[in-house]
């Protein structure tokens, strides 16, 4: 019933389970665990997965008919996610089934960060650490090799004292901070004066006196830290530089502590500094072999260490010498990477660097997929020298750039597609925004490929998370918005025109020969007005429809005899103007509108009645003119229709 969604892999016992597990345990998404079965029942399954670190990464759920409380109970205790009981309903296994892989994945993917972070946060901390340290060591003349190999020496025997023994079993969790804390052994040696810290040749006993002060001095130059005195760390470093010149059999400095009055942090560096004296060479000395010098340590010539500890030191001397074996700083650290990663991966939390690879590789490729499929010209802008832009695959394809461009503002980019003022003003938007409003969208003209397109280039800008935040740069997107603008300057055109003939309408003509009027700086200009005679009867005669015709053919006409720049309006009804600029004499555009809109429109006689008001040289607003040419044109209705006149200012126009 799954198999549809999920690669089925089945066994017949835990014990197959666990076979099946040893080698595909990464590629398992969830265990399906039945209780009772032969030779490995499912408690015993989910021991083994628990013992192996498996449970952690793998959620099982089990389906069993067993009901009893207490076996659910325990279930759950072995790590189980959910229990489902039979006989079950196919659907809400699926459910379950799909909703906790889910849910495990999500859970994993977070942890996986902290794991991350944590590892990070780990290798810093063990850098500040080794710095520190290693200030002593050279002011000591040795290598900063001393601190790496104290710091393996005790991990390595650490590690098999608690696989040895369940004696030390509470520290067994601290083991790096007590590897960490190894490096501060000798920090006391700061305090120690450098003639008798080089001093090439054995010590008077006063300077050894001296020189073993700095077991009590490094203890309280760590005691007196400010704070953090309470931190592991510290504590662990406390033991460590005080007593790690005790001997187990109280023969040692400064307190002459005995057996396990010594901490285990401290004899566990105890032992590996003397092993790391004598296979280094020093001024007095020469180096001694590592099996020279494990055989002087269990012969008890440096002192008397815990039994168990030089069992320890048998057990684990193979692999010391082949881990000591390092030839630089360099190389030591990164094997210890490698270390740390192998460490992590044997117990349990996956390979990290490949899998946060995948995670970013996913993260990549859902970008890059969203990116194609959106078909939009994205960037991203990095602001801090060098300058650079970068497309998203498609928007570099549509632009025909390279994705990468290196000093946008003298490329095509920067000063061809955009115009060159253009693209600064844009940098420089961005560079005003703040962390709070980093989000801003600004119109331009752009050439894209040769043709002319207004866009919307809208941008988030990045900045840096400190105290005075950085700006460092930006992402966005240029969108295409040339349709839209069209669309509003239609509606624009749509707003200011009548639908029936095209002509300017009433309300815009009044704006545009105000405007007109109001530049017209000592030109001569003439408005038109005129209303076709007895309309009614076209109307009535050949219909409404007919009539509109007539309204389209006058307004074509007038059109056709005016230039570019003069404005044709439909005021209203059968009523129109016609405003122009002359230069000297107005009568001829005058009767060449006239002559050619009066005429036959298919055999109907359209007659016309004009009224003219003239602004020579300007100083008449709109209403004066508009109502002037009004008066004209009631003079010739009255009149008797069919002509035009000038508007002269008679008491004759003026009666209506
Ligand atoms: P006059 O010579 O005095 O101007 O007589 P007229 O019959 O033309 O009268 P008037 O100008 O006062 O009337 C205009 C008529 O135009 C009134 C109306 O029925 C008609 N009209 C107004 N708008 C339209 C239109 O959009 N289409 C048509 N077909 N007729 C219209
Ligand atoms: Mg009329």
């Amino acid at each position: 019933m799954l198999s549809n969604d999920f690669d089925i892999i089945e066994a017949e016992n835990g014990m197959a389970a666990v076979a099946i597990l040893h080698n595909h345990a990464h590629e398992i998404c969830l265990i399906l665990l039945d209780i009772v079965m032969p030779v490995m029942d499912g408690f015993e399954m989910l021991a083994v997965m628990n013992k192996n670190g498996w449970i952690k990464n793998i959620p099982v759920i089990m389906i069993s008919a067993e009901t009893v409380p207490t076996y659910v109970e325990r279930a759950y205790d072995l790590g189980v996610w959910d229990y489902i009981s039979r006989p079950f309903d196919e659907r809400i296994v699926q459910r379950r089934v799909s909703s906790t892989i889910m849910v495990a994945a999500k859970q994993q993917r977070l942890s996986q960060i902290v794991v991350d972070q944590v590892y990070e946060k780990e290798k810093d901390n063990r850098l500040m650490i080794e710095i520190l340290s290693n200030l002593v060591e050279f002011r000591n003349g040795e290598s900063g090799l001393h601190v790496l190999h104290i710091y393996t020496f005790t991990e390595l025997l650490l590690k098999r004292l608690f696989e040895k023994t369940d004696r030390y079993a509470a520290f067994q969790k601290d083991v790096s901070l007590i590897c960490n804390a190894s490096a501060l052994h000798d920090i006391g040696k700061i305090a120690v004066p450098s003639e008798i810290l080089n001093k090439p040749g054995r010590l008077t006993e006063e300077e050894f006196a001296v020189m073993k002060t700095h077991s009590e001095e490094g203890a309280r130059i760590l005691s007196c830290i400010p704070f953090r005195g309470k931190e592991p760390l510290i504590q662990y470093g406390y033991q460590i530089c005080r007593w790690h010149h005790e001997r187990y059999d109280g023969r040692g400095y400064p307190d002459g502590l005995k057996g396990e009055e010594i901490p285990i942090a401290a004899q566990v560096v105890a032992l590996a500094d003397v092993y790391d004296a004598l296979t280094s060479k020093r001024v007095y000395k020469d180096a001694f072999s590592h099996e020279k010098a494990v055989q002087m340590i269990l012969n008890g010539e440096c002192g008397t260490f815990n039994p168990l500890l030089l069992e320890c030191l048998t057990d684990i001397e193979a692999t010391l010498k082949k881990e000591l074996n390092v030839v630089s700083l360099g190389h030591h650290s990164e094997n210890e990477v490698l270390d740390s990663v192998e460490r992590m991966m044997e117990s349990g939390k996956v390979d990290i660097s490949e899998k946060s690879l995948r995670l970013l590789e996913h993260e990549r490729m859902k970008y890059q997929f969203f990116a194609a499929l959106s078909q939009e010209i994205q960037f991203e802008y990095v602001a801090t020298v060098p300058e650079v832009m970068i497309l998203s695959e498609w928007g570099a394809k549509y632009l025909g750039l390279p994705e990468t461009i290196l000093n946008p503002r003298e490329s095509v980019f920067g000063s061809q597609m955009f115009c060159k003022e253009d693209f600064e003003h844009l940098l420089e938007q961005l560079k005003n925004t703040t962390p709070e409003k980093p989000v801003i969208e600004k119109k331009y003209l752009l050439n894209i490929n040769g043709v002319k397109r207004w866009s919307k280039v809208i941008c988030r800008s990045l900045w840096v998370d400190k105290e005075t935040p950085e700006y460092e740069g930006a992402i966005g997107k240029i969108v295409d918005i040339q349709d839209e603008v069209e669309k509003v300057q239609d509606l624009q055109m749509r707003a200011d025109h009548d639908s029936l003939t095209g002509l300017l309408n009433h309300k815009a003509a009044k704006r545009q020969i105000s405007l007109l009027l109001s530049e017209q700086d000592g030109k001569n200009c003439a408005l038109i007005f005129f209303d076709i005679d007895n309309f009614k009867q076209i109307n009535d005669q050949y219909g409404h429809w007919f009539g509109d015709e007539v309204l389209k053919y006058v307004a074509d006409t007038v059109k056709r005899s005016i230039r570019s720049t003069d404005l044709a309006v439909r005021m209203g009804g059968d009523e129109f103007v016609v405003f122009l600029e002359y230069r000297d004499k107005v009568e001829l555009p005058v009767k060449r509108i006239f002559e050619n809109v009066c005429g036959t429109y298919k055999e109907c006689e359209v007659r016309i009645s004009m009224g003219i008001a003239c602004s020579a040289k300007g100083g008449e607003d709109y209403e004066t003119l508009f109502n002037r040419a009004d008066e004209a044109m009631y003079a010739v209705k009255r009149g008797g229709r069919n002509g035009y006149r000038f508007w002269s200012g008679t008491p004759e126009e003026l009666l209506k």
